[in-house]
């Protein structure tokens, strides 16, 4: 008897968790971007190396994190893989140019990847 009950409580949690649903789907969303952000930065890194294409600062794997991917056409969505989209841009120069533009909403989401 004691088994059962506490299987019954179980299925009240799965269930519990499942209309939670909502709070696990953003947490999935926010894992993919990270990694789908990730692999294009790093690809831009491996294409134009580990320098700021406007104030030409050199980076290394010491820093390499101040050093982010611009979309030059804003379009975050758009990664063509041979990256002529991206221009790695210190996060100097990357605020910026999005401070001259209309994207400022966007860096807040995301400030190390736009
Ligand atoms: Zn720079
Ligand atoms: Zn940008």
């Amino acid at each position: 008897m004691a088994g059962q009950y506490r299987g019954r409580n179980k299925l009240r949690r799965l269930q519990k968790v499942e209309s939670g649903k909502s709070v696990e789907e953003v947490v999935q969303e926010l894992r993919k971007t990270k990694t789908d952000s990730c692999n294009y930065r790093e690809q831009s890194l491996k294409i134009h190396g580990l320098i700021c294409a406007k104030c030409a600062r050199e980076f290394d794997d010491t820093n390499r994190h101040l050093l982010t991917v611009h979309h030059k056409d804003g379009n975050h969505h758009h990664n063509p893989s041979n990256g002529t989209n991206w221009e790695n841009l210190c996060v100097y120069c990357h605020d910026d140019e999005h401070s001259r533009g209309t994207l400022g909403d966007y860096l807040n989401k995301s400030k190390l990847i736009g």
